[in-house]
């Protein structure tokens, strides 16, 4: 089925998260005592990539200010997030919070890694606590301010991180970097390169990916990349679909692309290996296990799948 840009990025985890994102909240609150006080907040607890889960480690654990009432809220600096009509959610960065209170809301349930759990939670709520992960990424990298040096605070009603110098009072808003992830496929042969690195699972194969540098298009970076990594010229590249990735606040940028030659040169080590994989023998593969798939949360996944369906965009 052929579908827009639109529908094929909501697919993606992390994606399609509909918030307003600049609430006009009652009483105009400015600092944190009254954000708390407000009767609808809802606040997402992230250490890294991890998410505060209820205590047996199977649903996330949204708070509520009845919730928080036990720990210390002077130090809490609570990232809006947004508002969704009913709730207005925050995000809770435990790693830039004194260890009392990081051990006062850790003892609320337990912390677990967000990407082993999307699987199993609705859309929306793996975007919400996607979005929270990126907020408290942001926050945790900007400690200090980098025009002077000075620390920075978060500021109230926004992500902004703000200079505590006076006579500098810098806003920071934050970063996203974009890279890209290509498919490349062999329309004659009809199979596709799919590659490794060496810190993955055994027998992972992935679609190529890579930052896109200073001066690029990402698809001066598809080009780039593909042939960096494994030698093969790439041709008549197409847009598929985009996806947050709030591990390494990167917006993954996905692609098709035609492969010109079919000679693989691992030249530049990044890959610790790199094949063409015939699109017939892809079912045996997989049900022998030599050969294992990216999960399904990842635009690398889609991609592939994309492909395997004959939606190859536009
Ligand atoms: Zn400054």
């Amino acid at each position: 089925m052929k579908r827009d840009h639109y529908s094929r990025s909501a697919r993606n985890a992390f994606s399609g998260l509909d918030l307003n994102r600049k609430p006009l909240l009652p009483g105009n609150p400015t600092s944190w005592e009254e954000f708390l006080a407000l009767n609808n907040s809802s606040f997402v607890a992230v250490r890294g990539d991890e998410i505060l889960f209820d205590p047996a480690g199977t649903d996330p654990l949204l708070l509520d200010a009845r919730m928080l009432g036990g720990c210390d809220h002077a130090f809490l600096q609570p990232m809006l997030l947004g508002d969704d009509g009913q709730t207005t959610f925050f995000a809770l960065n435990v790693d830039r919070m004194p260890a009392s209170l990081a051990q006062c809301l850790a003892g609320l349930g337990t912390f677990a890694r967000l990407r082993q759990h999307v699987a199993t939670m609705s859309g929306k709520i793996a975007s919400l606590l996607g979005y929270a992960c990126f907020a408290a990424g942001w926050q945790s990298q900007t400690r200090f301010c980098s025009l002077c040096g000075h620390p920075t605070v978060s500021k109230p009603s926004s992500l902004a991180q703000c200079c505590t110098n006076p006579s500098c009072a810098a806003e920071h808003f934050p970063r996203i970097n974009p890279a890209m992830i290509v498919l490349v496929h062999h329309p004659e042969k009809d199979m596709c390169l799919l590659g490794r690195q060496s810190s993955w699972k055994p027998r992972v194969y992935s679609a190529l990916a890579g930052y896109v540098e200073p001066g690029e298009s990402a698809e001066d970076a598809v080009l780039r990349e593909v042939m960096e990594e494994t030698g093969i010229r790439v041709r008549d590249i197409r847009y598929h679909s985009s996806q947050p990735w709030p591990f390494s606040s990167s917006l993954m940028l996905g692609f098709h692309a035609l492969a010109e030659n079919l000679d693989i040169h691992l030249d530049d080590r990044e890959l610790e290996d790199a094949r063409w994989f015939p699109r017939q023998e892809i079912p045996g593969l997989l049900e022998k296990g030599d050969l294992a798939l990216p999960s399904t949360e990842t635009i690398a996944r889609h991609l592939f799948d994309a492909w395997i369906q004959g939606d190859l965009g536009d």
